[in-house]
């Protein structure tokens, strides 16, 4: 036996010894007659319910016996694929065979692994690529101390997570779980007969192939990022981020403002409230009166344009007439500043109301009156 041989001969009595336990007949079956004794109770108690009319006390029974043979179903079909899956164990699994897969992972795999203190086999495939996709290699890591059932872990060694889901190592691993597909019963099969080689190629082949229709997340959407919008991912020439908040917005959701351009998501653009075209949240502006959001082509300085117009509107309403005498007034001055005593005669209520503010007396000639 040459000295390489000596790890590999006590990773065989390790994981013999696992074999061994379990395979042992002592192996106790539990079976309890509690569940079964609480229905036959219930049936008791929903007869004699019925027989006195007890109609809301029955329902109530009804109800808890339903519970009590499901729940005992249950726990009969567990026992039931107990003792199926003890059908397929071998009777016999000898150290020599253990010896002779061990030695077999070591020419089929790199990186065959024992960690004694948690019971651990791995092997690491190589580098894995996908319709294109390169998702790395993966450590497969078997439980040696839940033998013969198949309890291992996939470890992506290089992991290439999709951007939208980080559990997610390759299409049919999440959260280092192998969902195996129709691999399940050989995978299985193989550890109960304590063929170990074949175990970690079964893994290796499954790792190896691709089912969309089974995918946690598919290779076309590998390299997507969820649109913020639609949420439907987006991959890398069929997004952009959004100018505004950054996140990720797919093609068919982004719009760019009609003022600046910008492409944004739909929780940064909004709507002109007069021209209702879409602008981002840099080019409406709160009009100070209203409160609206208008664009630059709807707004007059901080105000809508309605808003200034309605202004505008009254303050000409209110200054006006002010304006009007100001301006008559003054006007009149200039021109001709003796012509107003002359005028006045024409009509005495003017007149009157001329003398009765003093100015008319003094300018008309004491002749004319
Ligand atoms: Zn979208
Ligand atoms: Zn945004
Ligand atoms: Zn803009
Ligand atoms: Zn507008
Ligand atoms: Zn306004």
């Amino acid at each position: 036996m040459s000295r390489n041989n000596k790890p590999i001969l006590r990773m065989a009595a390790e994981i013999h010894k696992q074999y061994l336990v379990r395979s042992s007949p002592a192996s106790p079956i539990e079976f309890s007659r509690v569940p079964y004794e609480r229905c036959l109770k219930l049936v008791r108690q929903l007869r004699v319910a019925h027989s006195r009319d007890w109609h809301g006390a029955a329902e109530c029974v009804r109800r808890d016996l339903i519970a009590a043979l499901e729940s005992h179903q249950r726990e009969l079909q567990s026992l039931s694929t107990l003792l199926s899956n003890m059908a397929h164990k071998p009777a016999v699994v000898n150290m020599r065979d253990i010896y002779e897969e061990l030695t077999a992972l070591h020419d089929e795999f790199d990186g065959v692994s024992w960690h004694a203190k948690q019971g651990t086999l791995s092997v690491a495939t190589e580098s894995i690529r996908l319709d294109d996709v390169y998702l790395g290699s993966f450590e497969i890591q078997l439980d040696c101390r839940s033998l013969p059932n198949a309890h291992y872990e996939i470890i992506a060694l290089d992991a290439q997570p999709p951007s939208c889901n980080e559990s997610v190592t390759h299409p049919h691993v999440q959260d280092n779980v192998l969902c195996e597909g129709d691999a399940q019963v050989p995978i299985q099969q193989a550890l109960s007969d304590g063929r170990l080689t074949d175990f970690f190629q079964l893994v290796a082949i499954t790792l190896s192939t691709y089912n969309a229709s089974s995918a946690y997340v598919t290779l076309a959407d590998w390299d997507g990022v969820p649109c913020v919008d639609c949420g439907s991912n987006a991959s890398e020439d069929y997004r952009m981020s959004c100018s505004r908040c950054e996140e990720v917005v797919c093609d068919d959701c982004s719009r760019s403002c009609e003022d600046c351009g910008d492409h944004c998501c739909g929780e940064c653009l909004g709507l002109c409230h007069a021209c209702e075209n879409c602008y981002c949240g840099n080019c409406l502006k709160r009009c100070d009166h209203c409160g609206t959001r208008n664009c630059s082509g709807c707004r007059w300085e901080e105000r809508c344009k309605r808003c200034h117009e309605t202004t505008e509107q009254e303050c000409k309403q209110n200054r006006q007439p002010e304006g009007q005498r100001k301006g008559e007034q003054e006007l009149e001055e200039e021109r001709n500043p003796a012509s107003v005593p002359q005028v006045r005669p024409a009509s005495p209520d003017t007149a009157a109301a001329v003398q009765s503010h003093g100015v008319g007396e003094a300018a008309v000639p004491a002749g004319l009156r």
